[in-house]
């Protein structure tokens, strides 16, 4: 039998063209094969025809169409160097000796496109070997058009393939960055990987991952994981890849690789697979380093989130520091950004004076006003006077020196205003690690800007202490009152005590204003000062509140004197005010006390407002010793 070239040749074409979809310019691969099979069949005259597709994955072929009805489909585990496959470099061949599992079949016509094997079709031929009858020369220049047309066919399913590939990348890089959610950027990378490759698994390796994503396929990156080439492709930033013949199992580390820095590592595993076919891996370096971009922009923007809400607390408390607080208010305004921001169960503040004793104020939380905190203190204080740096401790389970195990996180950090340790705060909680690095370096910002003020409420405490004399009326200060009535007590015989209170003086300063208020309240003082001795002690016991304290005085002077004010006043004020008076006397071998005296001295004031004002009432305990 002969063929003629230009039928078979015409006949093959036509249902190349047949199949091809003019509009987009595709052809879908499987659907030709099918065609050819059938054209090949009656061309040959031959009893069945097969096509078997080469998986260069698996190293297999498997039978995918055939021109007769198939049970089933069979496949052939075929390395690269089988004999069969080292044929099919050549146009055609007759498959003697017969190769295993292929053995009813003739000739084998080898398919390749771009120097790659794409399958083989295996003839049968019939009973009356048919064959044998056409030249070599002439099956030749068959499967040469074959050969060509399956290229073609090849070359635009592809081409087919290819686009909706890069489609898909172009989507999901367009999404990526979209997003600044760690968890959507995520998400998308597996499903993308799903949609490519369903029969694949996957899994996300994330370096210090802390954060929940529900239902996502993610694993911590261990450091001293098992997985070395995974360790390697995050360390090295490059792909990866893990055969096991044994398992035919292949794994395919790629590094999720930013600008900056390694963000993880992408697993992709693939069953019944030897090695992974280089294309399928520049798509997945490619979906991978596009998902390393988008992690990046999503952890620098959550971390940018981060710093300007840190930033605002530390200028929130600053500011207010700055606005002149009064040290207990400082204090407790530090508390209570402490205890919102690091959610601490107990904050201590513990300020050490010149002997680098310990002091807890009394604005700390409860704990630290109990017994049970003292080897926390003594510890701390031990460490932070020694190595003047912030302490942080995740688990106080180790640390011998702490003794009541109830808190197990602490982050402690000292106040140093110029080279001089003032103290430090310290926040406690009672789960171990509670506390995160981050929150560690807010403390130290928090505390290192709020030490000015600080220092300066404790200075300011401490110089009004220092200062004997009120700057508006010139009388003494109610400290230094208190100190002279202390040595009063020690070494005089007696003592008189005087507490006057301007009357209505809220209306004096509603009627004429506040500095009128003032110019009043000096006027007062100027009369108790001109009408005492340099001995006595006319002092601002508080607001419009004024005390004389008369030493070694008997009552009856004194009694004298606090009228004298009372009329002087009356007469004098411009505008006008009174005062009420109380009084109180202490006499040697008489239990009494500067507090007791004081007391007293109110009471008296109580009855002399309550009994009209403007009048002296002497403590009816103390009248009795009139002599
Ligand atoms: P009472 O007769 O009961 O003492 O009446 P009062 O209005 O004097 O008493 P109250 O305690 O209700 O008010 C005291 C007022 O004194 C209110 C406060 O603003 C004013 N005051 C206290 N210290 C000063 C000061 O240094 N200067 C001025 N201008 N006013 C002061
Ligand atoms: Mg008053
Ligand atoms: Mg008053």
């Amino acid at each position: 039998m002969n063929l003629h070239k230009s039928k078979w040749s015409g006949e093959l074409k036509s249902s190349f063209f047949d199949l091809l979809d003019v509009d987009n310019g595709y052809i879908r691969f499987e659907e030709y094969i099918s065609a050819l099979l059938k054209s090949l069949e009656e061309i040959l005259d031959t009893e069945t025809i097969i096509f078997m597709k080469y998986d260069e994955w698996k190293q297999e072929l498997i039978t995918e169409a055939s021109s007769t009805l198939m049970e089933g489909s069979s496949s052939l585990h075929v390395n690269p160097a089988d004999p069969l496959i080292q044929k099919t470099h050549m146009k055609v061949f007759y498959n003697e000796p017969p190769c295993p599992g292929l053995s009813e079949f003739r000739l084998v016509l080898p398919l390749r496109a771009h120097h790659q094997l794409v399958g083989i079709l295996a003839i049968k031929e019939n009973d009356q070997g048919s064959l044998d009858l056409i030249e070599f020369q002439e099956l030749e220049r068959l499967a040469g058009e074959c050969t060509n047309l399956i290229k073609a066919a090849k070359s635009l399913s592809n081409m087919g393939q290819e686009e909706k590939r890069y489609k898909q990348l172009f989507r999901v890089t367009e999404k990526f960055h979209s997003s600044m959610n760690m968890d959507a950027v995520l998400e998308e990378i597996i499903h993308t990987l799903q949609d490519v490759y369903p029969d694949f698994t996957y899994y996300l390796l994330l370096s210090h991952d802390n954060s929940s994503h529900k239902g996502l396929p993610i694993k911590g990156l261990e450091y001293d994981s098992e997985n070395t080439a995974a360790m390697q492709a995050f360390l090295t930033g490059t792909i990866q890849m893990e055969d096991s013949r044994l398992h035919r199992i292949s794994s395919l580390y790629a590094p999720l690789k930013g600008k900056q820095g390694v963000y993880g590592v992408l697993q992709v595993i693939a069953a019944n697979t030897v090695v992974f076919p280089k294309d399928e891996v520049e798509f997945i370096r490619l979906l991978a380093n596009t998902a390393g971009g988008a992690l990046e922009n999503a952890q620098l923007y959550q971390q940018s989130k981060r710093l300007v809400a840190d930033l605002q607390l530390i200028n929130e408390t600053s500011h207010k520091l700055n606005s002149n607080l009064r040290l207990s208010d400082t204090i407790l305004y530090m508390r209570n950004q402490i205890s919102k921001s690091f959610q601490a169960e107990e904050i201590g503040f513990i300020t050490l004076g010149s002997n680098q004793q310990p002091a807890v104020l009394v604005e700390s939380t409860d704990f630290f006003h109990r017994q049970d905190s003292a080897s926390y203190i003594e510890f701390l204080t031990k460490k932070i006077t020694i190595d003047r740096e912030p302490l942080y401790i995740g688990d106080t389970a180790v640390q011998e020196a702490i003794l009541n195990k109830k808190y197990r996180s602490i982050m402690a950090v000292p106040m140093i205003q110029i080279d001089s340790l003032k103290g430090y705060a310290v926040v406690l909680h009672q789960d171990p690690y509670f506390f995160t690095f981050d929150m560690f370096k807010l403390l130290q910002s928090l505390i290192h800007h709020s030490t000015l003020a600080f220092a300066n409420s404790m200075l300011r405490e401490e110089l009004e202490k220092m200062v004997i004399t009120d700057s508006l009326t010139k009388l003494f200060s109610r400290n230094f009152l208190d100190e002279k009535i202390a040595s009063s007590f020690e070494k005089d015989e007696q003592g008189t005590f005087i507490l006057m209170d301007i009357d209505d003086f809220k209306i004096v300063n509603d009627t004429y204003g506040h500095q009128v208020g003032d110019e009043v309240l000096v006027q007062v003082a100027n009369l108790i000062l001109k009408n005492i001795r340099g001995t006595d002690i006319g002092a601002r016991w508080g607001g419009e509140e004024l005390a004389v304290y008369l030493p070694d005085v008997p009552l009856s002077i004194g009694v004298a004197i606090a009228k004298r004010l009372v009329e002087k006043v009356n007469m004098t004020s411009n505008p006008k005010v009174t005062i009420s008076s109380g009084m109180s006397h202490w006499k040697k071998g008489r239990m009494d006390s500067a507090k007791s005296l004081f007391k007293r001295a109110d009471e008296a004031l109580y009855r002399a407002k309550k009994s009209g004002k403007n009048k002296l009432i002497i403590h009816e305990d103390d009248i009795v010793l009139l002599p």
